[in-house]
């Protein structure tokens, strides 16, 4: 008889308020909350999923985003940037290890790694 009602703000369901998680401003309910947000991978934030700098699997706020992630510049692969090699040279594009590897390719070793592989695979 107690039960108190909210409305949520996406679905505008009616919920009881137990189920009530209030973020950015606005009253969710647990499925919404499930649907349209996600936690930082990172720093553990909640943020909606259309803000999301990261992927699926690696949920990412903006400003953890830019801090500690960057993308393959070849394969567009998310990478943490302790993870990610670069060039050298010129450029700082970042590269994931695998893409670094064909880039670097003259090495006999790699090429019988990579020809191995494509065998076990078969
Ligand atoms: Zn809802
Ligand atoms: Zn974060
Ligand atoms: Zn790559």
């Amino acid at each position: 008889m107690t039960a108190k009602i909210f409305v949520c703000e996406i679905c505008g369901k009616r919920h009881p308020t137990t189920q009530r998680t209030s973020f950015d401003g606005q009253d969710l309910c647990p499925r919404c909350l499930e649907d349209e947000t996600i936690i930082c991978a990172h720093c553990g934030e909640r943020i909606w999923r259309d803000d999301n700098s990261g992927n699926d699997t690696t949920p990412l706020c903006e400003n953890c985003y830019q801090g500690y992630y960057v993308h393959c510049s070849r394969c567009g692969t998310l990478l943490h940037m302790d993870d990610a090699s670069y060039e050298d040279d010129d450029t700082d594009a970042p590269y994931c290890s695998d893409c670094y590897r064909q880039i670097h390719r003259p090495h006999n070793s790699y090429v019988i790694q990579d020809y191995y592989f494509k065998e076990t695979l078969i």
